[in-house]
């Protein structure tokens, strides 16, 4: 997502930039936010922030600036059938909750960034 940096066996530095790079000048989308890894989408939330992704190999930081914006979507619920017309929900009630407060769980971290 942030990207990577690495030296080969000459000592060339490769990077491979993430999506946090690939997006500098648009919007990176974070769809089903719910199915994403807390580190994930704070390593987003200090990019966005900062306005760059820093890579660090061997100790050393490789700082690329880029400028994106951030939206994130979700289902209304963990099966997804919320709001559909025709369709049944079949969650409970206790899973609505959960699903409520793990998302609400990430998007702090992607507005703190890992403050
Ligand atoms: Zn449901």
């Amino acid at each position: 997502m942030v990207g990577r940096a690495s030296v080969d066996e000459s000592g060339a530095l490769t990077l491979a930039l993430g999506e946090c790079v690939l997006a500098n000048g648009a919007t990176l989308v974070l769809s089903d936010l719910p199915e994403w890894r807390r580190e994930t989408v704070e390593a987003v939330g200090v990019a966005w922030r900062e306005n760059a992704v820093t890579l660090r190999r061997r100790g050393e930081d490789i700082r690329i600036r880029t400028y994106f914006d951030v939206v994130a979507t979700r289902e209304l619920c963990p099966c997804g059938m919320l709001g559909r017309d025709g369709a049944r929900c079949a969650c409970t009630e206790p899973m609505l909750d959960r699903w409520e407060a793990r998302c609400r769980e990430l998007v702090r971290a992607l507005e703190a960034g890992g403050r």
